[in-house]
């Protein structure tokens, strides 16, 4: 099949396609997403473009059922594009990218992700730029799902939406940038090493629960997870992972849990290097408690990698020892 820059726009919501219905009132999905070509007309000249939305959703609305129908549109068509560009809200951006990045294995062509913090309508946008860009880019040899964010290209499973304010909302504090769009382009990182053909492949299984570790939280908060049918927990706790286990309470909950079949993941409050629950006394109770650590993954990657392997291979030990196995580069091996 000859590639003459053939590239689909997957639109599935976010504040790129949003308008206040009335003035002064809450941005809310409209229909500007099947408009986007009229917007910016200038995209035609980079690429054959065919638009497809798949939804027009607030992305906190997205769920595991809309990655599937996503990862599925683009396999399907795998061979008719050289590139897919997916216009996403940003709020739960990072984390579609890393369910993407974990269903979309050996990908032959870029799958890029991008919004917007203001609407493409308004007039100081930045919704423009980070198309043009991600389309720019979806016509080069990044062979993985990233996310696109004012002239930055990350891996996908590797970013975060780390501010509110500003055009620059992503950052990838553990990995470093995939490439640069300025004056020129500039490519770093490593490439994903492939391990065979493309395949699409998994399932999620969402019920899982993060908890956010706090000074003097009660024990017996965590004993009331046993009465719900949790099946991965993703402990958010202080530095390296120190759970306040004082009176070694919250371990006998964790402990509890594990036996009860919960996958037990500890992540840190710290974005910047990684979980290690060796390093002091409380982080090795929970690791005799059943706890893995998350290494230096995302909380967002962290979370749908438990989803991922919990829906794809279920058994809660198998859970554990691949969630420091790196699916889609989403963690670091090296110490
Ligand atoms: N709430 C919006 C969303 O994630 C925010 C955005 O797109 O920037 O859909």
């Amino acid at each position: 099949m000859s590639r003459e820059n053939n590239l689909l726009i997957i639109h599935t919501g976010g504040t790129l396609g949003m308008r206040p219905r009335e003035p002064d009132q809450a941005l809310a999905p409209d229909e500007v997403g099947r408009t986007i070509l009229e917007f910016v007309p200038e995209l035609a000249t980079l690429a054959q473009i065919e638009t497809r939305v798949l939804y027009n959703l607030d992305s906190t609305d997205i769920r595991p059922e809309h990655w599937l129908h996503m990862a599925r549109e683009i396999s399907s068509g795998i061979t008719s594009y050289d590139g897919v560009v997916i216009t996403h809200g940003t709020d739960a951006m990072a984390y579609t990218a890393s369910a993407l990045s974990f269903l979309l294995r050996n990908l032959p062509i870029p799958v890029i992700l991008t919004g917007s913090q203001r609407p493409l309508a308004d007039v100081r946008s930045d919704g423009r730029a980070n198309l043009i860009g991600a389309v720019d880019l979806a016509l080069r040899e990044i062979r993985e799902v990233a996310v696109y964010f004012d002239g930055k290209l990350y891996r996908g499973n590797r970013a975060t939406k780390y501010s509110t304010f500003a055009f620059g909302a992503f950052r990838s504090p553990n990995f470093p940038l995939l490439a640069e769009l300025g004056a020129s382009y500039q490519r770093f990182g490593t490439s994903l090493v492939d391990d065979g053909p493309f395949r699409c492949e998994g399932r999620f299984d969402s019920r899982v629960m993060a908890v956010h570790g706090l000074p003097g939280q009660h024990s017996d908060y965590f004993e009331a997870l046993l009465e719900v049918d949790i099946r991965g927990l993703l402990l958010v706790l202080p530095g390296v992972g120190n759970l306040p286990d004082r009176d070694g309470a919250l371990s006998t909950a964790l402990e509890k849990l594990t036996r009860k079949g919960t996958v037990v993941a500890v992540g840190s409050q710290s974005p910047h290097g990684r979980v290690r629950l060796e390093r002091y006394e409380a982080g090795r109770r929970a690791r005799d408690a059943g706890a893995v650590g998350i290494g230096d993954m995302t909380i967002e990657a962290a979370a749908v990698k438990l989803m991922y392997l919990l829906g794809t291979h279920g058994d809660p030990e198998i859970v554990r020892r691949k969630m420091a196995v790196p699916l889609a580069g989403e963690i670091s091996t090296s110490k």
